[in-house]
C-alpha cells in the first residue's frame, strides 16, 4: 500500500487512493456540519485557497443557503482577483493520428472510419491566416500520440510555424500546448520553443479506472501520465495547466484528485497549477457518452466550478466550447477566466470552407462565431482579452503568482486586456461590436487604478488608432 505524501515524486504516492477514500468519508460525515461549511466559508472568503479535504467537504454539502454562498463567492473572488476579464483562445487541430486506444476518444487507433488527418505546414499556415482574421491572438495546440507521423519534431515545427506568421495585423502571441506525456527533453524542447502552457488532462485520476479507459498504448501508464507535470516543470516549463475529463469516474472522487495534484505541484515547485480545465465527455465519432455512467448534471457542473474557483484563487478555470451558450452564460458567473471561441475540433477545420470530413474529435456545443462570442462578453459586462503578455514578459509561474498575490493584476493585466480589445475592436469586429467595446474601453479605463498607467494606455489606445499594434505592460 501507498502512503500519501504530497511531496513525492510517485503518482500513487501524491494522488492517493486510500487518502482520496478517506477524504471522501470525511466530507460525508461532515457535509451538514454547518459550522464547519460556515468556517470554510469563511476562510475561502479570505482568498486564502482550501485544502481537497475541506473542498470536498464544500463539494458534499446540498445545504440551499451555502451552496448559493458558493456560487456568489467564486464570483466575488473571480473579480477581486481577476477583475472582469475573460481571456479568448481557440484550439488548432493538427493531426489525429494517434496510438493509444482511450475507449472515450475517437482518435482511439481501433477507429477506422474516422478521417485521419496531419495538416502539412502549409495547411497550418491557413489555419493561422483563418484563426487570425477572426482576430485570435492565442492558441492551444492540439494533437493525438503518434511517435511516427505527430513526434516532438513535428510540433516545434509547427509552433515554429504558427508564430512566423504575420497576416495584416494578425499574430499569434502564445501558443498553449495540449500533447500527451513526454520526456523531460521534449519538455525543454517545448519551452525552448516559447510555448505559454502546458496543457494535459489527468482524464482520471483513479488509477484503476484509468487503466481501464486507456487500454493500450503509451498513455496506459498512469504513472507516466500522472508524473509528467512534474517531468514538465524539471524541463522549464512554469505554467502547466490541469484537467480532469468529468464523466468518466464519480466527480467528487475527480475532484479532490485534481486539488491534491495542485497541492503537490505547490508543494514541490512552490506553484500551482497555471490553469485548470473542467472537459465533459461529449459525443464523437464511434463515442457515444451515455456509455460511461458518470455523467454530471450542468448544476453539479456549475458547482465544481465555483469551488474550484474558490479553493485554488491563484489558478485561470478555462471553459470550452464543449459548452452550450446556456451553460456557459452560466458558470462565467462562477469564476472563469478563459474561454474558447468560434472552435472547431476538425484537422483542418478553419481553413475549409464547409465541414471538413469526419475528423473532429468532439461535438462543438457553442457554435457562435468570436464576433458573437465577444459582443455577448461585453453585454454581460465581461471585458474580452487578447492579452497574451504574463509569458512574453517573463511573468510565468511563481512571477505570475505573485502579481495575483500583489494585486498588480489590476494595474497590469486590465490595460493590457482594454488595448488587445481595441486592436480586436479595429481589426475585426463587427459595427455593433465595435460600439459596444469602444463604450466599455472608455467605461472600464477609470477602473485602472494608477494614474501614470492609465495615461499611458491611454496614449496607446491612441497608437492603435493609428495602426500600431501590440503595446503591453
Ligand atoms: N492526445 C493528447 C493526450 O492524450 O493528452 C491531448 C490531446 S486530446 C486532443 C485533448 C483532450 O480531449 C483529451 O485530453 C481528452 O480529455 C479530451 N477528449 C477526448 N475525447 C473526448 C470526448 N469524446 N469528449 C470531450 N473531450 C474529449
Amino acid at each position: 500500500m501507498y502512503k500519501y505524501d504530497p511531496k513525492s515524486l510517485k503518482a500513487e504516492e501524491f494522488i492517493n487512493h486510500e487518502e482520496i477514500l478517506e477524504t471522501l468519508k470525511y466530507a460525508d460525515e461532515n457535509k451538514d456540519n454547518l459550522e464547519l461549511v460556515d468556517s470554510l466559508l469563511d476562510k475561502a472568503g479570505q482568498l486564502k485557497g482550501l485544502t481537497h479535504r475541506e473542498a470536498s467537504v464544500l463539494l458534499a454539502c446540498e445545504d440551499e443557503q451555502r451552496v448559493q454562498r458558493m456560487y456568489s463567492l467564486a464570483e466575488q473572488i473571480k473579480k477581486d482577483f481577476y477583475g472582469n476579464r475573460i481571456v479568448m483562445f481557440a484550439p488548432l487541430y493538427l493531426s489525429n493520428y494517434c496510438v493509444n486506444g482511450c475507449v472515450y476518444c475517437p482518435y482511439h487507433l481501433k477507429n477506422k472510419h474516422i478521417c485521419r488527418k496531419k495538416l502539412t505546414q502549409e495547411e497550418i499556415k491557413n489555419e493561422v491566416i483563418a484563426l487570425q482574421d477572426m482576430g485570435h491572438k492565442r492558441l492551444a495546440i492540439e494533437a493525438g500520440e503518434d511517435p511516427v507521423n505527430n513526434p516532438i519534431e513535428y510540433i516545434l515545427e509547427s509552433i515554429k510555424t504558427i508564430y512566423s506568421i504575420k497576416h495584416k495585423n494578425g499574430a499569434i502571441r502564445r501558443v498553449n500546448v495540449n500533447i500527451a506525456a513526454t520526456t523531460v527533453e521534449n519538455y525543454r524542447k517545448l519551452k525552448e520553443a516559447g510555448i505559454g502552457t502546458y496543457i494535459l488532462f489527468q482524464e482520471t485520476y483513479h488509477k484503476e479506472s484509468y487503466e481501464k479507459l486507456h487500454p493500450t498504448g503509451p498513455k496506459h501508464n498512469y504513472a507516466y501520465h500522472t508524473e509528467a507535470m512534474d517531468r514538465a516543470m524539471e524541463g522549464g516549463i512554469d505554467d502547466v495547466g490541469l484537467g480532469v475529463l468529468f464523466g468518466l469516474e464519480l466527480y467528487r472522487y475527480e475532484f479532490a484528485g485534481l486539488l491534491m495534484h495542485a497541492e503537490h505541484l505547490e508543494a514541490v515547485h512552490g506553484v500551482g497549477p497555471h490553469t485548470i480545465s473542467v472537459p465533459r465527455i461529449k459525443k464523437a465519432d464511434d463515442i457515444d457518452p451515455d456509455v460511461f455512467d458518470n455523467g454530471i448534471s450542468d448544476e453539479t457542473f456549475g458547482k465544481i466550478c465555483a469551488l474550484i474557483r474558490i479553493c485554488v484563487p491563484y489558478t485561470g478555470m478555462i471553459i470550452s466550447t464543449r459548452e452550450s451558450e446556456e451553460v456557459r452564460s452560466k458558470v462565467i458567473h462562477y469564476g472563469v477566466s478563459q474561454i474558447s471561441g468560434a472552435s472547431k475540433t476538425s484537422v483542418g477545420g478553419y481553413a475549409e470552407d464547409s465541414e471538413p470530413e469526419n475528423s473532429e474529435q468532439f461535438d462543438v456545443s457553442d457554435q457562435r462565431t468570436l464576433d458573437e462570442v465577444v459582443n455577448w462578453l461585453m453585454r454581460n459586462d465581461y471585458i474580452p482579452s487578447f492579452c497574451t503578455a504574463c509569458y512574453r514578459e517573463g511573468r510565468t509561474g511563481d512571477r505570475f503568482m505573485a502579481l495575483c498575490k500583489n494585486r498588480q493584476i489590476q494595474n497590469c493585466c486590465h490595460p493590457n486586456a482594454l488595448m488587445t480589445l481595441k486592436e480586436y475592436l479595429m481589426d475585426y469586429a463587427s459595427d455593433d461590436t465595435r460600439e459596444i467595446g469602444e463604450k466599455m474601453i472608455q467605461k472600464e479605463l477609470l477602473n485602472i487604478p494608477n494614474e501614470k498607467v492609465r495615461r499611458i494606455c491611454e496614449e496607446h489606445l491612441k497608437d492603435i488608432e493609428n495602426n500600431k499594434r501590440d503595446f503591453r505592460f
